[in-house]
C-alpha cells in the first residue's frame, strides 16, 4: 500500500496578466515549483500544494467542480462567470481574500463626440463588450435598454469600425482607450485578483488552506509595511511618534555617548512617502532610513 499525502489543488492563470503575480505570490509564501512552458500541472516543493495552469475564465469552474479546491482569479471574471454560466455550482464559489494585484475597472467608454450624461445616454445604443453579464446587470439596475454585442477581444475597435456606439471593457491605465480614440465615461465594476474557494473542502485540506492564508496575509502585510529608523532629539519624541504612519509602539534605543538623542525604530503599516520623511525631519528627526520588510507574522 502506498502512502498518499493529502494535497490542496490550486488553479492559476497559465499566461496573461495575472500569471506572473500569482506565481510570485506563491514564491513569496515560500512555495517553490518548477513549471515548464507548456505544462498544465505541477507539484509544489516544500508545501502540500498542486498547481493547475489554466485560462482565467476556466478557473471558477475548476473550483466549482472540485477539480481544484482553490483558485486565483479576477473578481471581474468570477462575477461574470456566475452571471452568464449555466453551471449552477458556480454560485457556491466564495471569495476568501483579496490579493492586491490585477487591479482594474470595468468601464463604459465612449468615442469622442459622444455626449455621455450617465447611463441614460446609452438608451437604444449598441454596446460592445466581453462582459455581457455585468453590463446587462448594470443596464437593468439603471432601467436602460440597449443592445449588447458580445465580443471575445479587441472590443476597443468596435466603435471605430461601426460595430457599436460605445464599449464596456476593462481599464487599468486608460492608455489603450486613448490610443483608440475612446474616453472612460463611467466605472461599472471595480476589480482585483482574489483567492477563491469551492464548497465541501475536507478538514485536512482546510488545514493546508489555513496555513496558506496565514502566509499570504504575512506577505501582503509585509508588502504594505516598512521598517523605519531615525535619530530623534529626546524632547521631540512625542511629536515624531505622532507623525509615524500606522505604527502603535515604536522601539526607543539609546545612542552610545549621547543623552540628548535616541534612535527610534518602528514598523509602519501604512505608506511611508517622501512627504512622511520630510514631516519627520521637520519635527526634528535625522538619519532617517526606510527599509522594506520581507516577511511578517503577527
Ligand atoms: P486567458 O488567456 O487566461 O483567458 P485573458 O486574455 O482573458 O487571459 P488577461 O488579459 O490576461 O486575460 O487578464 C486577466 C485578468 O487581469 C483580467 O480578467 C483582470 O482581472 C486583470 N486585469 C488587470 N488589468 C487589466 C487590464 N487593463 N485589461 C484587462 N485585464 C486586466
Ligand atoms: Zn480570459
Amino acid at each position: 500500500m502506498s502512502f498518499q499525502e493529502t494535497r490542496l489543488k490550486l488553479a492559476i492563470q497559465k499566461s496573461g496578466r495575472l500569471a506572473d503575480d500569482s506565481r510570485e505570490l506563491l514564491e513569496k509564501c515560500g512555495i517553490r515549483f518548477i513549471k515548464s512552458r507548456d505544462q498544465l500541472f505541477c507539484t509544489a516543493q516544500d508545501f502540500p500544494l498542486d498547481l493547475f495552469f489554466v485560462r482565467d475564465d476556466d478557473i471558477p469552474a475548476f473550483v466549482a467542480s472540485g477539480v481544484c479546491q482553490i483558485g486565483i482569479v479576477g473578481q471581474n471574471v468570477l462575477s461574470e462567470e456566475i452571471l452568464v454560466s449555466k453551471n449552477s455550482k458556480l454560485k457556491s464559489v466564495k471569495e476568501v481574500m483579496p490579493l492586491g494585484f490585477g487591479k482594474c475597472r470595468l468601464s463604459i467608454a465612449t468615442p469622442h463626440g459622444f455626449d455621455y450624461r450617465g447611463a441614460e445616454s446609452l438608451r437604444g445604443k449598441v454596446l460592445a463588450t466581453s462582459y455581457s453579464g455585468l453590463l446587462s446587470e448594470f443596464l437593468k439596475d439603471q432601467n436602460v435598454e440597449a443592445e449588447i454585442v458580445d465580443m471575445r477581444g479587441a472590443v476597443e475597435i468596435a466603435p471605430r469600425v461601426g460595430m457599436a456606439d460605445a464599449i464596456c471593457d476593462l481599464v487599468s491605465t486608460g492608455a489603450t482607450l486613448a490610443v483608440n480614440g475612446l474616453s472612460e465615461a463611467e466605472v461599472i465594476f471595480s476589480s482585483q485578483s482574489v483567492l477563491i474557494q469551492g464548497l465541501g473542502i475536507d478538514a485536512q485540506r482546510q488545514e493546508i488552506l489555513d496555513r496558506l492564508i496565514l502566509r499570504i496575509n504575512g506577505v501582503l502585510q509585509a508588502q504594505n509595511s516598512k521598517y523605519i529608523m531615525f535619530h530623534a532629539p529626546v524632547g521631540a519624541l512625542d511629536d515624531l511618534c505622532a507623525v509615524l504612519p500606522g505604527s502603535d509602539a515604536p522601539t526607543i534605543l539609546e545612542l552610545q555617548g549621547r543623552d540628548d538623542k535616541v534612535a527610534v525604530h518602528a514598523v509602519c503599516n501604512e505608506g511611508v512617502f517622501w512627504e512622511t520623511m520630510e514631516d519627520l525631519r521637520h519635527a526634528g528627526a535625522s538619519d532617517i532610513l526606510v527599509v522594506p520588510i520581507e516577511k511578517m507574522l503577527e
